[in-house]
């Protein structure tokens, strides 16, 4: 193991994680805390996270990015949206999805009803890839425990993966996304919907109506009228 992540795992504790495991799941919640029952609320939590995370070194990325793009959106959302990696736009403003793909979900939130501000969106990766390059494994492995335990302490009912790596790596399985999309899958006892990411709609507008079709099912699970 690095020196970087065992730095990282030591910080973790100094937060009250225990048992941290890199590889081996979530990180257990810390005592007293929201996701345990009671305490510290999401929002301290995701910010204590939010601080490690920002000047996390743990893979090459690190030497490339802008910045860290952690997440945004309700700390309490019932519905949490989980991207690839950030792109130009988001390393340069530090947000997920701002660019193109990203008005197109903002657009896709609010046909269910909703805003940006209701729902929690972030990223598999939190630093962008080089010339926008798929992830290597090795940087998915480091940057997992971070979407696992933001997870974690948001507690979604419900979380929609965009494309094949961001379901691959919450899952740790091989699932082709033309094979799962539109089935409901479970994280950790948590509803997965696996569905298109909406860059892939930008070059397939015709894969919008499936992707609606999730969307809606996702509703229903959320108790939204369509
Ligand atoms: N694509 C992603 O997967 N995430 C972003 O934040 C932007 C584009």
């Amino acid at each position: 193991m690095n020196e970087a992540l065992v730095r990282e795992i030591e910080l973790l504790r100094e937060f009250g994680y225990t048992d941290f495991e890199v590889r081996g799941g979530a990180p257990p919640p810390p005592a007293g805390s929201a996701a345990e029952g009671g305490g510290a609320p999401q929002s301290d939590l995701l910010a204590d996270l939010q601080k490690i995370a920002v000047v996390c070194q743990n893979c090459r990325l690190a030497k490339s990015r802008t910045q860290v793009v952690y997440g945004v959106g309700s700390p309490n959302a019932d519905l949490m949206f989980i991207g690839e990696a950030p792109g130009r736009d988001e390393d340069l403003q530090g947000e997920p999805f701002v660019g193109r793909a990203g008005q197109l979900l903002t657009d896709i939130i609010k046909a269910m009803k909703l805003t940006r501000d209701d729902v929690y969106i972030a990223n598999v990766i939190k630093c962008r890839p080089p010339d926008n390059r798929n992830p290597e494994q090795d940087e998915i492995d480091a940057c997992r425990p971070y979407i696992r335990r933001q997870i974690e302490i948001i507690q979604p009912k419900v979380i929609v993966t965009l494309g094949r790596i961001a379901l691959q790596s919450l899952t740790e399985k091989g699932y082709a996304i033309s094979a799962v999309r539109g089935q409901w899958l479970e994280y950790n006892g948590i509803r997965v919907m696996p569905t298109y990411h909406p860059a892939y709609l930008l070059r397939t507008p015709a894969a919008k109506r499936d992707v609606w079709a999730d969307m809606k099912k996702v509703m229903a699970e959320l108790g939204i009228a369509a």
